[in-house]
């Protein structure tokens, strides 16, 4: 499990209970967000951080980051669902 949560006056704007945490920026501005992610997605990291900045480049442009969480989904290609997770 993967969780997006704006930073607002140094301190997540909601918490969770998830271990690992990397602090994102928006590729646009200077909003900051936490990443925080279950043990079984620490290998993929590296790769929800690179999905992170996508997903907040377009948080930034749709609504200048209104909302608390930015939803991050894995996919394996684009726009097309994953038939193993039906
Ligand atoms: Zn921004």
């Amino acid at each position: 499990m993967v969780s997006l949560t704006k930073i607002v006056d140094g301190g997540p704007a909601m918490n969770d209970t998830l271990l690992g945490q990397e602090v994102v920026r928006c590729p646009q501005c200077e909003q900051t967000y936490r990443l925080s992610y279950s043990k079984d997605e620490w290998y993929k990291v590296s790769a929800w951080l690179r999905k992170a900045e996508v997903a907040l480049r377009e948080s930034h442009e749709i609504d200048q980051h209104e909302q608390d969480t930015v939803q991050l989904i894995w996919r394996t290609g684009i726009n097309r669902s994953d038939p193993l997770r039906r």
